[in-house]
């Protein structure tokens, strides 16, 4: 069994797998930048090492990692999400100098994370592929000819992308000409590869992924779906497990059709199938992600299967605790994600002190956070901030419940988005259940609120008035 596992990454997901590991009775060694200094997962490890003073590079330098692993006496490494965890370089360097890598092979993750690969692996597999390119595009013409074999509008699209960035919709010939430089560049950016593909657009689609995990021994399961609908340029905002939108037979399909693709790839460890489901009902592979998601705690949430620790167990080697007709799916879950974002001013990062912070609590309540009174929110990583999950048996005790935790949580001192989702709760099309991933886009109306002052924001006016008024 792995006894000491060093976690490549930061913030709540650090914290997340500091907890699998403790459960476990396994050693934890964390990694820091200096501006994460002050974050929790540094003060939860067993063991923390700064990385100096580079913001971003410390957590993306595989040879400093691995060698810091080796000489710490860890015998793996958790990845978590974003950073290296889609770097094949990573599970490679890894198993050179002996150490597990928590996740699936370099081979697969690297055949994955190239999504017309993994497009292509689909496709052979037998599964539904959104219909587009077969491989890159090599030039503008080529996108054109096959947006008119298919139909506007389309989607250009990073061949390496990822965190909903590099993507661009085209809504006739103009616009795929004047877009495909543009996603270029951005591709080139963002991800460090300029390669793009083109898919047909899947007009108001619902994104629906189905949770799989395999073992080293030809075992493979799905724990049901999660349907992340609510997004806002193509990111996640809200997360629910179960999809309220499936009948019981789409669900059998579409965990028949991942089980599949994850076999068919010989896919290890925990992993992610996107879909995209249409208005007709039609279910098409978009994409597949090699490692732990943001989302996995709803299917926690719903199927009591600790993911982070089953992660661990396969990469030990074990084979899976579960059969398929073992898993038990019970009620639903939510997960929002708290942004430090402004949502009445264009979601404007917020960064800077939290004055006042306490978690949500009471049944069926979960926060997965690195955060606490007093934390200074850094200006260089992802926005998100903390993660509050709900469950509860029924649809709408989960909304109730939902809005219960959220208003129960305080954050104080920065911008969120916890008002524009109880904004979201309160919508009577969301309350319903039914809604596609053009709902944040057609309702601005939402990001419209009446803000309550707070204690402490009333706090700082004062403050505020006091220093315009004496000049201290
Ligand atoms: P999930 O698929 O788990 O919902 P997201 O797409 O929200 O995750 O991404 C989670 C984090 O990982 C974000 O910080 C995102 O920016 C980052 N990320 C995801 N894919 C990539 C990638 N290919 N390159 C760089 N960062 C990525
Ligand atoms: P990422 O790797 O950044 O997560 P995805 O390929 O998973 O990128 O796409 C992110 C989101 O963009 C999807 O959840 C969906 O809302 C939208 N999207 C992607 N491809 C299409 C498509 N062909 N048609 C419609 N929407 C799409
Ligand atoms: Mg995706």
């Amino acid at each position: 069994m792995i006894r000491k596992v060093l976690i490549a990454n930061r913030g709540e997901i650090a914290v997340r797998i500091i907890r699998a590991c403790y459960e476990m009775g396994i050693r934890s060694v964390a990694i820091y930048a200096e501006a994460d200094r002050f974050s929790l997962h540094v003060k939860k490890a067993d063991e923390s090492y700064s990385l100096g003073s580079d913001p971003l590079a410390g957590y993306l330098n595989v040879h400093r990692i691995v060698n810091l692993a080796v000489s710490t006496g860890c015998d793996a490494i958790h990845p978590g999400y974003g950073f290296l965890s889609e770097n094949p370089q990573l599970a490679e360097a890894c198993a050179r100098r002996g150490i597990t890598f928590i996740g699936p092979s370099a081979k697969v993750i690297h055949r994955m994370g190239d999504k017309t690969q993994a497009r292509d692996a689909m496709r052979r597999a037998g599964l539904p592929v959104t219909p587009g390119s077969e491989g890159n595009l090599a030039n503008v013409e080529e996108a054109i000819e096959l947006a008119e074999s298919f139909g506007y509008p389309v989607m250009l699209k990073a061949t390496n992308g990822g965190g909903g960035r590099g993507i661009r919709r085209c809504e006739n010939r103009q616009d795929l000409r004047s877009n495909y430089d543009r996603v270029i560049s951005e591709a080139t950016k963002a991800f460090g590869r300029a390669e793009i593909f083109l898919e047909k657009c899947i007009v108001n689609p619902h994104h629906i992924e189905v949770q799989v995990l395999a073992d080293s021994h030809g075992n493979a399961i799905h724990l049901y779906e999660r349907d992340c609908s609510i997004q806002r340029r193509n990111q996640k905002l809200i997360e629910i497990a179960p999809s309220p939108q499936l009948d019981e037979a789409q669900r059998q399909y579409i965990g028949g059709l991942a089980v599949m693709a994850t076999k068919a790839v010989g896919y290890t460890n925990a992993g992610t199938v996107e879909f995209l489901l249409d208005q007709d009902g039609r279910f098409y592979f978009m994409e597949m992600n090699t490692r732990v998601q943001v989302e996995h705690t709803i299917t926690e949430a719903i199927t009591g299967v600790d993911i982070v620790e089953e992660q661990i167990r396969i990469a030990a080697g074990l084979p899976l605790r579960f059969r398929q007709e073992e898993i038990v799916r019970r009620g639903y879950a939510i997960q929002f994600r708290v942004n430090a974002e402004d949502p009445q001013n264009g979601f404007l990062p917020s960064f800077g002190r939290i004055s006042r912070y306490y978690a949500p609590g009471g049944p069926g309540v979960r926060t997965d956070t690195a955060i606490y009174t007093g934390y200074e929110v850094p200006p260089y990583y992802d926005s998100m901030l903390a993660k509050v999950i709900v469950w509860a048996l029924g649809w709408e005790d989960a909304i109730m419940r939902g809005e219960r935790a959220l208003r129960d949580m305080g954050l104080y001192g920065i911008k969120t988005t916890i008002p524009y989702y109880l904004q979201i709760l309160r919508h009577p099309q969301f309350r319903s259940g039914h809604f596609d991933t053009s709902f944040v886009e057609a309702h601005p109306e939402l990001t419209r609120f009446h803000h309550k002052l707070s204690n402490d924001d009333l706090a700082l006016v004062l403050a505020a008035a006091t220093v315009a008024h004496t000049g201290f």
